[in-house]
């Protein structure tokens, strides 16, 4: 069985070369070996149906090549889904084996416990994450003996817990051997709470001891949550510093530096020293962009182009919420039998929201929104001055508040005490340099966000 299973890595190998990273990683990776039946089928579970189809359909006769290139020629090969492969035990009871290695998948014995999405080739880097990424895959590499403890901490959808799932993925790989668990801090906390209630104080603490320290990689999501819940808190310092003395690998992620959580910061300072405390940054206009890219082809979605900079363009630097953006509009692609979602469809499946927005912003918040951004009064942006530190604010404000409120020219030109020429030609100059100009972009898309919009 060993043996038969060396081989099937062989394969896993040569398919490695023959697909794209992202294909592998999520469909043929997963592939379970089974058997080497009757010396000429090699019977493979696939991790869903969807995997099963995804591979017949796009790779299956690279499959079948690797498979006779190590197993020999004239093998074949048989993928069965998850289903399928309860019948197929059920049918061949002949062989004792299948029955354990069905148990054992149940079980999820030997299962990758990490979403199969949330890896390395998938996260897209940009200025605001270089750094993180690269710790994240230094961590990785060489477990235990780079940064450790690795602390990451970042605002809410910026790709924490898609790093930490990213190392945990890549060790399951290429680290098989070693003992790794990725808990929330909740999960962390209710283990602990409920190893208290059954039993004494000694059965408890062996039992959940025996979990956590047992292991050669700790990965802890979210820890903030623990900062009200004493007694969690202690059984975390010490599980820490055990498995911190015998150079295991502590990964924690925040959505706040340890310095605002203030025990931890407390307990935990001197160990700080030794690692890394790294932040994950908001994402940049064109940050955004390519990770709408990246998930469009994750999930098959085909859009314009220009759907894509919309969206990046109009909302928050929340990526869990652009990827929703992006998943409605395409959605609402199919719903009228779109192939590729057109900008068109995109204004469509916005228009409520934006309909929400346009009646609780004023012009005036606009203004001064651009003010803050560019750090000049209301004076300056409204005044006669034709200094480059007041023109481009000035027509940067006009253009956004023709944009998102939607509002007359005339009104526009009463907010700036100008005619409506002047608003017309500021709103095309700023139309047309958005074009080319990427750091307008930027301004813009930081300036929506300011506003929420
Ligand atoms: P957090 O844990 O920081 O709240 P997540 O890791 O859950 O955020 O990320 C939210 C979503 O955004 C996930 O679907 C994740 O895959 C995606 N995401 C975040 N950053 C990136 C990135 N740099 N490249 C690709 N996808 C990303
Ligand atoms: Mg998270």
């Amino acid at each position: 069985m060993i043996q038969k299973s060396r081989t099937w890595q062989k394969v896993l190998s040569k398919m490695e070369l023959q697909v794209s990273a992202v294909f592998f990683d999520l469909w043929i990776s997963t592939l379970q070996f089974i058997e080497f039946k009757n010396f000429d089928k090699v019977v493979l579970l696939a991790s869903s149906q969807t995997a099963k189809t995804q591979i017949l359909k796009n790779h299956i006769s690279q499959l079948e090549t690797c498979v006779e290139q190590a197993f020999g020629m004239g093998v074949t090969v048989e993928i069965l889904d998850p289903e399928e492969m309860s019948e197929y035990v059920t049918k061949n009871n002949d062989n004792p084996k299948l029955q354990q290695i069905q148990d054992s998948i149940i079980n999820g014995e030997n299962k990758n416990p990490f979403n199969p999405k949330y890896i390395f080739d998938n996260f897209v880097v940009g200025k605001c994450n270089q750094f993180v990424y690269a710790a994240a895959r230094a961590v990785a590499e060489h477990p235990g003996k780079r940064f450790n403890p690795l602390f990451i901490y970042g605002g809410v959808g910026l790709g924490k817990t898609h790093l930490l799932h990213a190392i945990g993925n890549y060790i399951h790989r290429n680290n098989s051997d070693l003992q790794i668990m990725y808990v929330t801090c909740e999960k962390f906390t209710n283990d602990y709470i409920s190893s208290l209630r059954n039993g004494n104080s000694e059965s408890l603490t062996s039992e959940f001891r025996e979990k956590y320290r047992n292991l050669d990689i700790l990965m802890i999501d979210d820890i903030q949550f623990i900062s009200n819940k004493t007694s969690t808190q202690e059984e975390f310092f010490h599980t820490f510093n055990d498995l911190y003395q015998n150079n295991k690998q502590i990964i924690i992620s925040s959505d706040r530096p340890p310095k605002e959580i203030s025990t931890l910061e407390e307990r935990l300072s001197s160990r700080f020293t030794s690692g890394l405390i790294q932040d994950i940054q908001a994402p940049d206009f064109e940050t955004k962009v390519a990770i709408l890219q990246k998930k469009a082809q994750l999930e098959g979605y085909s859009v314009d182009d220009d759907v894509v900079n919309f969206i990046a363009e109009k909302i928050t630097s929340n990526i869990r919420e652009l990827e929703g953006l992006l998943g409605k509009v395409y959605f609402f692609a199919t719903l009228i039998g779109q192939k590729t979602a057109t900008i068109e469809t995109a204004r469509e499946a916005f228009k409520e929201d934006l309909d929400d927005k346009k009646e609780k912003i004023k012009p005036e918040d606009i203004v001064s929104a651009t003010c803050e951004y560019f750090n000049i009064s209301d004076a300056e942006i409204k005044g006669k001055k034709k200094s480059r530190e007041c023109v481009e604010p000035r027509m940067i404000a006009i253009y956004l508040i023709g944009e998102l409120l939607g509002i007359p020219l005339i009104s526009i030109g009463k907010v700036f005490n100008r005619d409506h020429t002047t608003i017309i030609h500021a709103r095309d100059k700023i139309t047309e340099q958005l074009k080319t100009d990427s750091r307008l972009k930027t301004i813009i898309s930081d300036i929506k966000s300011k506003l929420n919009f």
